[in-house]
């Protein structure tokens, strides 16, 4: 995500009012059962591996919060499970199956849980159908004066009404039945139907338009590697989408397909950024690795909300199609949406490494590293620093996760040169793509492939309550 600028002239005075938001939610009692995330102990189900989600949705009144459909998951446990707890803040459910049969249920939407009565033991697979209809959830942000999940862009004189996913930390919930923590990232089938003259974008490759009865089109896309449900895109909008050459920088070389999505009427210059993304998959993929997903593009939205790393799909506001942000966003791809994070108190795996990104490409183009680093450094030292492993949920999007965390992964470059903090980098992508990652986890690496010196700045970075001295 890329927020710093928008919050950086709102947040301090809005904060405090929108904390006193956050906590007047409803309480509810931690169960034994969920995660376990150190900043939202709610979230999720311990023992819960949802493989995979297939959507079938329809969206019959853009703009709205409006919503239908189908999810079907596909579920596994680590652990015996008395029942099913899903997180869903969403509209009312109709009907739940649980393989192909009824399944009796209970949804607390105060509480943000739809409990299923079915049990599952380690070993074990289960079809699960959760069949909804009615109005979106509501989850204020941590920070900034919007709701996270399902956006509803309403229609003016000049614009058609558009929906779009903004979900992190834990908007996804506001729309479907999820596990919905990072650490439990699963594969996703998509199908969303919208009126005629809308398309719909998702994460993943499209491999299906067909026309749908009453005139609409049935969009469907399938994201065949497992993302954190944060992560998924859905769009419904009036788009031009746009391909491009293929990017020969996936696995083994294979082709990444090059799509992006336009709303009309955007002021000029707005996709002069996008034109530049196959030579950001090019240097990136350079230093991090492969591209981990099979297709790439951003798709573009008016309202003035953060950027978002939605996973092949970044979510990109007229303001800040720029491509520093465009290259943040593009790295997350690697950082966040494949390497996944275990506690959301570890975001700066996220933010750290994404901007550092920024300087990995800006030295690409010939610019300044160290006057960058320079900068980076005057910038955390004029705000409040801290451990890099957040303790609080306004901790999340400071200065401290973007730039400390960018520093942090700058005294390891200085400490071993540039050849193995590129194999660093790449072994952290390899060694992580499956199972959640932690600051804990990162240490243990840089000792593994960087040695002990490695490990003893990166840990300077992570664990001092100041700043540590500019790395150089
Ligand atoms: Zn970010």
């Amino acid at each position: 995500m890329s927020r710093p600028s928008f919050c950086a002239s709102l947040c301090a005075a809005l904060l405090s009012v929108l904390l006193v938001g956050a906590g007047a939610q409803p309480a509810s009692p931690v169960t034994a059962q969920s995660i376990g995330d150190s900043i939202y102990p709610r979230l999720g189900q311990a023992g819960l591996d949802v493989r995979h989600y297939a959507l079938d949705l329809n969206v019959d009144r853009p703009g709205t919060s409006e919503l239908s459909g189908v999810v079907t998951l596909t579920v596994g446990a680590t652990r015996p499970l008395p029942l099913l707890s899903l997180d869903f803040l969403g509209p009312a459910v109709a009907a739940v199956t649980w393989n192909g049969q009824p399944a009796p249920y209970r949804q607390d939407r105060a509480a943000g849980k739809l409990s299923i009565q079915r049990s599952l033991r380690p070993g074990e697979q289960a079809t699960v159908t959760v069949r909804f209809a009615g109005t979106v959830g509501r989850r204020p942000d941590p920070e900034l004066p919007l709701d996270v999940g399902w956006q509803a862009v309403a229609a003016d004189g000049k614009r058609p009404g558009a929906n779009f996913t903004l979900s992190e930390p834990d908007g996804t919930r506001t729309f479907l039945p999820v596990n919905d923590h990072p650490s439990d990232p699963a594969t996703f089938t998509t199908r969303v139907t919208v009126p005629a003259g809308y398309v719909a974008a998702a994460s993943g490759v499209q491999v299906l338009a067909q026309a749908a009865p009453g005139g609409g089109q049935t969009f469907t896309f399938e994201q065949a590697q497992p993302i954190p449900t944060y992560a998924l895109a859905l769009h419904v909008n009036r788009f031009e989408r746009q391909d491009s050459p293929a990017v020969p920088v996936g696995v083994g070389g294979a082709a990444v397909a090059r799509r992006d999505y336009f709303p009309s009427d955007l002021p000029d210059g707005t996709r002069d950024a996008y034109t530049r993304t196959g030579e950001v998959l090019t240097v990136l993929s350079g230093w991090f690795g492969p591209f981990p997903f099979g297709a790439y593009g951003s798709a573009v939205v008016t309202p003035g909300i953060p950027a978002l790393e939605t996973a092949t799909l970044s979510t990109m506001p007229v303001r800040a199609s720029n491509v520093r942000v465009l290259v943040h966003e593009t790295a997350h791809q690697w950082f966040g949406d494949r390497v996944v994070l275990g506690d959301w108190a570890d975001v700066w795996l996220n933010e750290g490494f994404a901007t550092y990104a920024e300087l990995l490409w800006a030295q690409a183009q010939g610019e300044d590293g160290a006057a960058i680093v320079r900068g980076w450094y005057d910038r955390a030292g004029r705000s409040p620093t801290r451990p890099l492993v957040a303790a609080s949920e306004r901790q999340l999007f400071d200065t401290t996760s973007y730039i400390r965390g960018a520093l942090a992964l700058q005294a390891v470059r200085v400490t071993v040169g540039d050849a193995a903090f590129q194999a660093y980098l790449r072994g952290w992508v390899a060694a992580f793509s499956d199972r959640p990652a932690r600051t804990a986890d990162l240490l243990a690496h840089t000792r593994r492939q960087l040695g002990a010196d490695a490990e003893a700045a990166l840990r300077l970075w992570t664990e001092s309550p100041t700043l540590p001295p500019l790395p150089e």
